[in-house]
């Protein structure tokens, strides 16, 4: 596979709108593989694929011995307020306040297509909501709380 490149602001790219993924194959098996590598190496605990210029609905998560990937989000169901602090690979040098739903139930699909379902709670669903805004063109910059 082609190595893929992480993008910043302000390329436009990340403000748009990714589209659901309907081929389960080999490719996104790869794609999603090397979305783990660049955000490890890149030393993040989530990517949206529009992150690293594809514009489909994939996210990968890493926090804490845990790994996930998902392939059309979508939140059945959220519960609670959390606040806390948020960066993000594609906004270098910022970091800020943002509110989240501190637990949320998240359906979507793994690499091979099959439907699965989860409930994510604290820093764990803070990642999740962060990355399926990238889905959205959405950036955490754009939520930030004012405590000034
Ligand atoms: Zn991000």
């Amino acid at each position: 596979m082609s190595s893929l490149n992480l993008i910043t602001i302000p390329n436009p790219l990340l403000r748009q709108k990714a589209v659901n993924v309907t081929v389960f194959d080999d490719k996104l098996e790869a794609r999603v593989n090397n979305m783990f590598d660049i955000m490890i190496e890149q030393q993040g605990v989530g990517l949206a694929a529009v992150q690293v210029g594809i514009l489909e609905r994939i996210i990968v998560v890493r926090y804490e011995g845990s790994e996930l990937s998902l392939i059309n989000p979508e939140i059945l169901n959220r519960e609670g307020k959390t606040i806390d602090v948020e960066a993000c690979l594609s906004v270098p040098g910022r970091q800020g306040y943002v509110v989240r739903d501190k637990c949320i139930r998240v359906k979507g699909q793994n690499f091979k297509g099959e439907p699965v379902e989860m409930e994510q709670t604290d820093f764990m669903a803070r990642i999740v909501q962060h990355e399926m805004d990238h889905l959205d063109g959405i950036l955490f910059i754009d939520k930030l709380e004012d405590f000034s």
